[in-house]
């Protein structure tokens, strides 16, 4: 089973922490956009041709600048060349100022089913500091009138650790959402790129990220409000009301098979790695044909340790067994006991088969991951 990623790479502005590949969205060209990747997806061959997909994911950039119609076309090419289950999950990323009445209904009439809505926080100061084109209450209406849509599961994306933001206002926009009624919450730590304007103003002492301390207190904090409501916390980031965890995204973390369509997608696929190039006006004017593609073919032990890292990302952790099965020799333990001594200090922990973070590991997740990135020098 493969999922497949549809990137759309417009924003209305670019917000002031986001360093992602894409454009200002420029009025038409929208739909000869929707033209290239119909045709990329339709250059499609054997092996992966007709292959059963049980995912599509439409993110962004700012997905929602499709109209029903632009989806409509994407999905008729998606099952023009692969084998879409009647139960596929079809997601949809959008931000609170696209949505309306009409707008979710055409995108439901067209098979959308899961929505997650960028609605990042409930405090206008802040929204304007990460020059997001809306505010609270059109992110709390844009929720409403999803939940109140036939739309099956319906998710928001919350950043904390934003300069300035007082934890309890934090984590009241959490309780918020948990009353809205959402079904699965991301949550994520503000990160800090040096090339955008919220990194600038960062570097030149004008805001200060939150400390440290102060953010881990405050995740720590949401993730047991959430819990506490019947939220499974799943994965680092993300979490879910039981039958609601993301379908596509556990994909990535479950080391299966993706296909990326668009400028900058990347693709998993039968073992091997491609990311397309990040040019949307070559993209464009190949119609999604021959689009330069940088391409790897990792050997079965880098696979392995890949898989290891991307699965302790789950709270349930990653089933050495599994891969012991799926890789044979080729998965090692990672080199000169780096995981004893990670147990040894309370960031990993296990279980029979099962290797997963602690809470205090998946805290400081990125540095205690790091630490098990596979040797620079070629695996066997
Ligand atoms: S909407 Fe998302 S992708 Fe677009 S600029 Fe803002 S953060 Fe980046």
């Amino acid at each position: 089973m493969i999922g497949l990623y549809i990137h759309v790479p417009y924003c209305s502005v670019r917000c002031s922490y986001c360093d992602f590949y894409l454009v200002t969205a420029r009025g038409r060209e929208l739909g000869v956009y929707v033209d290239a990747l119909c045709g990329e997806i339709a250059s499609v061959r054997p092996p992966l041709l007709g292959r059963a997909a049980d995912t599509v994911h439409f993110g962004g950039g700012t997905p929602s600048l499709l109209a029903a119609g632009g989806v409509s076309r994407v999905l008729a090419a998606i099952r023009g060349s692969f084998a879409l289950l009647p139960d596929a999950e079809i997601a949809l990323e959008v931000n609170p100022e696209d949505v309306d009445e009409a707008r979710i209904e055409g995108w439901k009439s067209r098979g959308i089913n899961r929505l997650s809505i960028g609605v990042q926080c409930l405090d206008d100061g802040l929204l304007r500091l990460m020059r997001r084109p809306h505010d609270a209450r059109r992110a709390v209406g844009a929720v409403l009138l999803a939940r109140q849509s036939p739309i099956r599961s319906v998710g928001v994306d919350l950043i904390l650790g934003l300069p300035g933001q007082d934890p309890a206002g934090a984590l009241e926009g959490v309780e918020r959402v948990i009353d809205l009624g959402v079904d699965h919450v991301s949550l994520y730590l503000l990160e800090v790129h040096e090339r955008t304007l919220l990194g600038r103003e960062i570097a030149l002492g004008r805001r200060a990220a939150m400390d440290d301390d102060a953010l881990a207190a405050l995740y720590e904090a949401a993730a047991d409000r959430l819990a506490a409501c019947g939220f499974e916390h799943y994965e680092i980031s993300n979490f879910a009301r039981p039958g609601h965890r993301s379908r596509h995204n556990l994909k990535y973390w479950t080391d299966e098979d993706y296909l990326g369509f668009g400028p900058s997608a990347h693709s998993y696929v039968l073992g091997r790695r491609w990311s397309n190039a990040a040019r949307l006006d070559a993209y464009i004017a190949a119609r999604g044909a021959a689009i330069d593609r940088a391409e790897e073919d990792p050997s079965r032990a880098r696979r392995a340790a890949e898989a290891l890292i991307a699965g302790l990302r789950l709270s349930e952790g990653v089933d050495l067994a599994a891969l012991r099965g799926r890789y044979g020799v080729h998965f090692a333990w990672p080199r000169g006991g780096t995981i004893e001594e990670l147990m040894g200090a309370g960031l990993l922990e296990r279980g029979g088969e099962r290797l997963r973070l602690t809470r205090r590991g998946r805290l400081v997740s990125n540095a205690v991951l790091e630490q098990l990135l596979p040797d620079p020098r070629p695996l066997s």
